[in-house]
Protein backbone atom coordinates (compact mmCIF):
# COMPACT_ATOMS: atom_id res chain seq x y z
CA UNK A 1 0.00 0.00 0.00
CA UNK A 2 1.17 3.30 -1.07
CA UNK A 3 -0.10 6.78 1.13
CA UNK A 4 0.41 10.05 -0.45
CA UNK A 5 0.02 13.34 1.35
CA UNK A 6 -2.22 15.54 0.61
CA UNK A 7 0.63 18.35 -0.24
CA UNK A 8 2.34 15.51 -2.62
CA UNK A 9 -0.53 14.49 -3.99
CA UNK A 10 -1.65 18.45 -4.88
CA UNK A 11 2.31 18.90 -6.46
CA UNK A 12 2.02 15.68 -8.74
CA UNK A 13 -1.74 17.03 -10.03
CA UNK A 14 -0.66 20.43 -10.80
CA UNK A 15 2.64 19.14 -12.60
CA UNK A 16 1.03 16.69 -14.40
CA UNK A 17 -2.10 19.10 -15.42
CA UNK A 18 0.30 21.84 -16.15
CA UNK A 19 2.40 19.59 -18.99
CA UNK A 20 -1.14 18.23 -20.62
CA UNK A 21 -0.65 17.29 -23.24
CA UNK A 22 2.88 16.41 -22.88
CA UNK A 23 3.97 13.84 -20.08
CA UNK A 24 5.53 14.72 -16.94
CA UNK A 25 7.29 12.79 -14.38
CA UNK A 26 8.78 12.96 -11.12
CA UNK A 27 10.29 11.55 -7.97
CA UNK A 28 8.19 10.27 -4.99
CA UNK A 29 10.37 10.82 -1.51
CA UNK A 30 9.19 9.23 1.81
CA UNK A 31 9.34 6.57 4.13
CA UNK A 32 8.55 2.57 3.64
CA UNK A 33 7.00 0.82 7.46
CA UNK A 34 6.49 -2.90 6.38
CA UNK A 35 4.57 -3.04 3.53
CA UNK A 36 2.99 0.39 3.95
CA UNK A 37 4.54 3.79 2.53
CA UNK A 38 3.98 6.96 3.00
CA UNK A 39 4.92 9.70 -0.41
CA UNK A 40 5.34 13.17 2.05
CA UNK A 41 7.01 15.17 -0.70
CA UNK A 42 6.82 15.02 -4.74
CA UNK A 43 10.08 16.42 -6.96
CA UNK A 44 8.89 17.53 -10.23
CA UNK A 45 11.46 16.58 -12.53
CA UNK A 46 12.30 17.78 -16.10
CA UNK A 47 10.56 15.08 -18.69
CA UNK A 48 14.26 14.94 -21.03
CA UNK A 49 12.43 12.26 -23.69
CA UNK A 50 14.22 13.12 -26.80
CA UNK A 51 11.17 13.34 -29.05
CA UNK A 52 7.25 13.16 -28.76
CA UNK A 53 6.47 13.82 -25.21
CA UNK A 54 3.07 13.10 -25.62
CA UNK A 55 3.36 9.63 -25.02
CA UNK A 56 7.11 8.82 -23.20
CA UNK A 57 8.98 10.34 -20.85
CA UNK A 58 12.43 9.73 -19.57
CA UNK A 59 14.24 10.66 -16.52
CA UNK A 60 18.18 11.58 -16.31
CA UNK A 61 20.24 9.50 -13.70
CA UNK A 62 21.83 12.63 -12.67
CA UNK A 63 18.19 14.45 -12.04
CA UNK A 64 17.14 10.74 -10.13
CA UNK A 65 20.22 11.23 -7.75
CA UNK A 66 19.67 14.81 -7.04
CA UNK A 67 15.84 13.78 -5.58
CA UNK A 68 17.61 10.72 -3.77
CA UNK A 69 20.22 13.28 -1.82
CA UNK A 70 16.97 15.42 -1.60
CA UNK A 71 15.19 12.33 0.05
CA UNK A 72 18.63 11.69 2.85
CA UNK A 73 18.56 15.25 3.38
CA UNK A 74 15.12 14.80 4.47
CA UNK A 75 15.69 11.83 6.58
CA UNK A 76 13.48 9.95 3.82
CA UNK A 77 13.87 7.75 0.72
CA UNK A 78 13.28 8.07 -2.86
CA UNK A 79 10.75 5.47 -3.07
CA UNK A 80 8.59 6.23 -6.04
CA UNK A 81 8.89 7.26 -9.36
CA UNK A 82 5.27 9.33 -11.23
CA UNK A 83 4.37 10.02 -14.52
CA UNK A 84 1.40 11.14 -16.27
CA UNK A 85 -0.84 9.71 -19.35
CA UNK A 86 -2.30 12.48 -21.12
CA UNK A 87 -6.25 11.65 -22.97
CA UNK A 88 -5.18 7.63 -21.78
CA UNK A 89 -5.52 5.12 -18.80
CA UNK A 90 -3.57 4.71 -15.99
CA UNK A 91 -2.12 1.24 -17.17
CA UNK A 92 1.88 0.20 -16.47
CA UNK A 93 2.50 -0.22 -20.75
CA UNK A 94 5.24 -2.15 -22.09
CA UNK A 95 7.66 0.92 -22.33
CA UNK A 96 6.71 1.98 -18.71
CA UNK A 97 7.85 -1.99 -17.74
CA UNK A 98 11.13 -2.00 -19.98
CA UNK A 99 12.33 1.20 -18.40
CA UNK A 100 11.11 0.24 -14.78
CA UNK A 101 12.82 -0.70 -11.78
CA UNK A 102 11.91 -3.76 -9.25
CA UNK A 103 12.51 -1.49 -6.18
CA UNK A 104 9.60 1.55 -7.16
CA UNK A 105 6.55 2.33 -6.79
CA UNK A 106 5.17 3.53 -9.98
CA UNK A 107 2.33 5.75 -10.08
CA UNK A 108 0.64 6.63 -13.15
CA UNK A 109 -1.52 9.28 -13.63
CA UNK A 110 -4.42 9.83 -16.08
CA UNK A 111 -4.95 12.95 -17.04
CA UNK A 112 -7.87 13.47 -19.76
CA UNK A 113 -8.40 16.53 -21.39
CA UNK A 114 -6.11 18.73 -19.32
CA UNK A 115 -7.87 17.64 -15.96
CA UNK A 116 -6.47 14.55 -13.82
CA UNK A 117 -8.96 11.46 -14.01
CA UNK A 118 -7.31 8.80 -12.31
CA UNK A 119 -4.56 7.12 -10.78
CA UNK A 120 -2.71 3.60 -10.03
CA UNK A 121 0.62 2.38 -8.60
CA UNK A 122 2.47 -0.48 -10.01
CA UNK A 123 5.12 -2.50 -8.53
CA UNK A 124 7.20 -3.86 -11.30
CA UNK A 125 8.72 -7.78 -10.39
CA UNK A 126 12.47 -8.14 -10.52
CA UNK A 127 12.30 -9.20 -14.56
CA UNK A 128 10.72 -6.41 -15.11
CA UNK A 129 8.28 -9.14 -17.23
CA UNK A 130 5.00 -7.82 -15.21
CA UNK A 131 3.57 -5.53 -12.75
CA UNK A 132 1.50 -5.85 -10.30
CA UNK A 133 -1.08 -3.36 -8.92
CA UNK A 134 -0.79 -1.79 -5.61
CA UNK A 135 -2.97 0.18 -3.64
CA UNK A 136 -3.08 3.89 -3.68
CA UNK A 137 -4.32 5.92 -1.04
CA UNK A 138 -4.09 10.15 -1.97
CA UNK A 139 -5.58 13.40 -0.98
ZN1 LIG B 1 3.53 5.40 -19.07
Amino acid sequence: MIRIERGAWETMVAHAESLFPNECCGAMLGKVDDDSKRVHIAVPIENAFNGSQAARYELRPEDLLAAEREARKNGMDLIGIFHSHPDCDAYFSETDLKNSCPWYSFVVLSVKAGRFHHANSFLPNMEQTAADKEELIYG
